[in-house]
C-alpha cells in the first residue's frame, strides 16, 4: 500500500527562545483542495521536520496524496550529511524534468546548501527552503500558490525553533519531539552548522505541554530530538538542565518510554546515567557517536574529546545498575587515516562493547574544512576498511545479543509481518524483537516476550503473557 510519506532513514544520527510563537498555518486557507507528497531523506530530525511541514500543509487545506505522481505539490526534504543523499535528491528531481503541472519544492539541508543553484540545475523546481526557514513556510507557500517561481527561504540567521501544534505525526507508536535545533560545534567533516544554523533550544514549558498533549493523544513513547540533544539549555523561566527535562518528560502521566538522540560526548555527563538508573521511563539506551578511535583523528575531526575521555564516559554507562545499551556512529577513511589509526577504531569497538554502530566511509562535503585536507584515502581502501569494521562489529553484536537468549523482554510492538506471522517491536534498549503470538492485535501494546534465538541485528521469541498496557492500555 502506498504511503503519503516515504521516509528513507539512513542513519540514527543525523540528524531557541522558544517562548517564540509557534507556527500556525491558518486552516481557513482554501487552495482548491490540492494534494501533497513528501519524500524524506535522512535521520529522525528530517523525518520529524516532514511531519511538521505536513501539519502546515494540512492546515492550509492540502490533503495527502497516495503517491508522488498524484500530488499537486511534491516536496523533497533532504539531508546532505552524506554525499549519497544529496545525489539521490538530484536524481529524483531529474525524474520531473520539465514538469509544469505540479509544484516541485526542495526543503532541508540540500536546499540550504545548494540554495538558488538548484533552480539552475533543475529550473522546474519552484520552491527551495532550508530548515532554519520553515517558520516562513506559510508565506512561501502563499507565494507559490499565487503563481510564484524561484521562491526561496534560505535565511540561517535565526534564534527560533520550528515548532507547530499542528504537526501531522506519521509514526503512530513513537512521537518525535524536537527540543533543540542547529549546532554550535564545528566538526571538520560536517555540513550541519552550515545547513541548520546555530544551536537554539526550545523552552521547557512548551516541550512539556507538547509531551502532555502527546500522552493525551495516546502516545506512550517520546523521542526527544536534537543534533546535539544533550547540549540543551532551557531559554525559558524554569531554566531546566537537560537532565531536569529528561526527568520531567518521563514524569508526564501516560508516558512509559523516553528516548533521546543524538548525544554529543562532550556534553554527556554522569547525571544523565544517574537519571536513567533512577527513572524506569528513561530508556536503557544511549546513542553516543564516537566517529574515530584515534585521538589524532578526533582532533583532525574537531570532535573536542580524546579516545580516553570518550571511553571514560562509556565506563559510566557500563557501571550503571540498569543494562544500558550503547550505539555509535563511526567514519572510516577520514583524510590521513593510517592503518594503525583505523585499527584504533576497531579496538575501540571492543572496548566500548557497542550494541550497534552506524558506520560510513568519509565523503568530502562542501563548505567543510575536511574537504580541503590532504591525505585522501582511495575509495577501494575506504570500502575495505568499512567491510572489515562492519564484520568486526557484527561479531560483537552477535555475542552481546546471545546473552539475552532465555530472558524475558518488554517489547513495544510497532509492526506486524503478515507473511511471517510475526509481530515486531523494540525493547527499552532499542533492540528489535520479532515474535509470535496468539493475540489478534498487539500494535502499540507492550508485550512480554521470551527470547528464544538471537542474531546480530535482532532477537526472536515468543509472547509469554498478555500485555502490560500500551497505547490503549493502562
Ligand atoms: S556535533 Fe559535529 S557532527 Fe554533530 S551536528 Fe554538530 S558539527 Fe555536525
Amino acid at each position: 500500500m502506498s504511503k503519503s510519506f516515504d521516509i528513507t532513514v539512513e542513519s540514527l544520527t543525523k540528524p531557541a527562545t522558544s517562548d517564540a510563537p509557534e507556527v500556525h498555518a491558518t486552516a481557513s486557507v482554501n487552495n482548491g483542495g490540492k494534494s501533497f507528497f513528501i519524500e524524506t531523506f535522512g535521520c529522525q530530525m528530517n523525518a520529524h521536520d516532514s511531519e511538521k511541514v505536513a501539519g502546515v500543509l494540512l492546515a492550509r487545506g492540502y490533503r495527502p496524496a497516495a503517491s508522488a505522481a498524484q500530488a499537486d505539490l511534491m516536496l523533497y526534504n533532504t539531508c546532505s550529511i552524506r554525499e549519497k543523499a544529496a545525489q539521490k535528491v538530484f536524481s529524483r528531481l531529474g525524474e520531473w524534468r520539465g514538469e509544469k503541472s505540479k509544484v516541485i519544492g526542495v526543503l532541508g539541508c540540500v536546499a540550504q546548501q545548494e540554495g538558488e543553484d538548484i533552480f539552475e540545475r533543475a529550473p522546474w523546481v519552484r520552491l527551495v527552503c532550508g530548515s532554519a526557514s520553515y517558520r516562513k513556510l506559510p508565506e512561501l507557500l502563499e507565494e507559490v500558490e499565487s503563481g510564484g517561481w524561484r521562491v526561496t527561504g534560505l535565511d540561517l540567521d535565526t534564534d527560533e525553533t520550528f515548532e507547530t501544534e499542528i504537526t501531522r505525526r506519521d509514526n503512530p507508536i513513537r512521537a518525535y519531539l524536537t527540543i533543540i535545533e542547529g549546532c554550535d560545534y564545528a566538526c571538520s567533516y560536517c555540513v550541519v552548522p552550515h545547513t541548520r544554523g546555530p544551536e537554539r533550544s526550545r523552552a521547557s514549558d512548551a516541550i512539556l505541554s507538547e509531551a502532555r498533549r502527546l500522552a493525551e493523544a495516546g502516545y506512550t513513547e517520546i523521542q526527544l530530538l536534537g543534533q546535539t540533544v544533550n547540549s540543551y539549555r532551557d531559554p525559558g523561566p524554569r531554566g531546566m538542565s537537560f537532565v531536569d527535562l529528561l526527568r520531567a518528560v518521563a514524569a508526564v502521566n501516560g508516558i512509559r518510554r523516553v528516548r533521546f538522540t543524538t548525544s554529543h560526548p562532550n556534553d554527556f555527563t554522569r547525571e544523565i546515567v544517574q537519571a536513567i538508573d533512577e527513572t524506569p521511563e528513561l530508556c536503557e539506551h544511549v546513542h553516543l557517536p564516537v566517529q574515530s578511535g584515534s585521538t589524532r583523528l578526533l582532533r583532525a575531526m574537531r570532535r573536542t574529546y580524546t579516545r580516553e575521555e570518550y571511553l571514560e564516559k562509556i565506563s559510566w554507562i557500563k557501571a550503571a545498575r540498569r543494562p544500558i545499551s550503547v550505539t555509535s556512529d563511526v567514519i572510516v577513511g577520514f583524510p590521513g587515516e593510517t592503518e594503525d589509526e583505523f585499527q584504533e577504531t576497531v579496538s575501540l569497538l571492543d572496548a566500548a562493547g557497542y550494541d550497534g554502530v552506524f558506520s560510513f566511509v568519509y565523503s568530502p562535503r562542501p563548505n567543510t574544512t575536511a574537504a580541503s585536507m590532504t591525505g585522501a584515502i582511495p575509495e577501494q581502501e575506504k570500502l575495505r576498511r568499512l567491510a572489515y569494521l562492519q564484520e568486526h562489529q557484527r561479531q560483537i553484536q552477535t555475542a552481546r545479543n546471545a546473552t539475552l537468549v532465555g530472558s524475558t523482554q518488554e517489547v513495544l510492538v510497532d509492526s506486524r509481518h503478515a507473511a511471517r506471522g510475526q509481530w515486531s517491536g523494540r525493547t527499552s534498549s532499542n533492540r528489535v524483537v520479532n515474535f509470535v503470538s496468539q493475540q489478534e492485535n498487539l500494535l502499540g501494546e507492550y508485550a512480554l516476550v521470551r527470547v528464544e534465538r538471537s542474531g546480530p541485528n535482532s532477537l526472536v521469541g515468543e509472547h509469554v503473557t498478555g500485555t502490560t498496557g500500551g497505547r490503549h492500555g493502562t
